[in-house]
């Protein structure tokens, strides 16, 4: 008997980066054949490959003012040691990534309090930009066993290619979500700092992880009766409007979308879904 043949198990990120964050969406604009040459879709977010400047969605705000500008470098040796002693989970990795490949957002220098200002979309465009800086724009793939036909399966995914989320009005921070009972919830979208406070719920609790999200993100809730209720404890949420919600803040988060990533197999025709995660990035750190 053959064992069934997988593809490698891919420590994913991205929109995953919650555990509870489940994000459903079709993988309707991923659907292409890599296969062939055709690769010219989709606009570019950021800057063009080798380029070590980019544009934030969000950015950082000081005094009113949203600043954007943001430049990364290519990674040395020097960095890939202290990217490597940073840690064992993929958020450490991840963190580390950012205080070393990046040099500027607006025009201070990296800190650990940009990052954690930072939407979680803006750190994952950081992160690609620094990979891009590094290793370029191409991400190749060898003898990748398809899950369909077996095939081994060679493939180059530029960069570019990559599904990415953009935020209809960047400088829109609250956001309003309807949810049962004609009640209203108004949201902000998560940076690192949250991130940080559910990767610190240690127990793998995912119910713990989303309620600790919905506390710090939702801001109000406004009710048929007009009454407002100002942060709601998440644990008195329904069920439903906590999942309306976490879906929410998954969809709207803007950034690239490694998850929703998939290919056409020439051969057996079928699609393929193809997670990248920060080990395929940096070619395993
Ligand atoms: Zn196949």
């Amino acid at each position: 008997m053959t064992e069934p043949i997988t593809l490698p198990d891919f420590e994913r990120f991205g929109d995953q980066t919650f555990k509870g964050l489940e994000s459903p969406e079709e993988a309707t604009a991923a659907t292409q054949s890599l296969l062939q040459d055709d690769r010219n879709y989709g606009e570019p977010s950021i800057a063009d490959p080798g380029e070590t400047h980019l544009t934030l969605e969000r950015g950082i705000c000081r005094e009113g003012t949203w600043y954007r500008d943001a430049e990364v470098k290519e990674l040395t040796g020097a960095d890939e040691e202290a990217i490597a002693s940073a840690g064992s989970t993929s958020y450490r990795v991840f963190e580390a990534l950012l205080l070393r490949g990046v040099h500027t957002v607006g025009n201070e220098p990296m800190t650990r309090r940009i990052a954690a200002e930072l939407l979680i979309g803006d750190r994952e465009y950081l992160v690609m930009a620094i990979r891009r800086a590094t290793f370029g724009n191409d991400l190749e793939f060898e003898a990748l066993p398809c899950p369909h036909c077996e095939e081994l399966v060679d493939l180059t995914v530029p960069l570019d290619d990559i599904p990415v989320t953009r935020l209809d009005d960047a400088e829109q921070t609250e956001f309003d979500v309807p949810l049962r009972r004609q009640a209203v919830a108004t949201v902000r979208l998560p940076t690192g700092e949250d991130q940080a406070a559910v990767l610190a719920i240690k127990d793998g609790n995912t119910a713990k992880q989303d309620s600790e999200i919905l506390s710090r993100c939702v801001l109000r809730i406004r009710h048929a009766d007009g009454s407002t209720t100002k942060r709601p404890p998440a644990t008195t949420l329904s069920m439903s409007d906590r999942k309306t919600l976490l879906k929410f803040l998954a969809d709207t988060q803007p950034g690239p979308r490694y998850g929703d990533f998939s290919f056409v197999h020439e051969t057996c025709g079928e699609e393929v879904t193809l997670p990248i995660s920060l080990a395929t990035l940096f070619r395993g750190v």
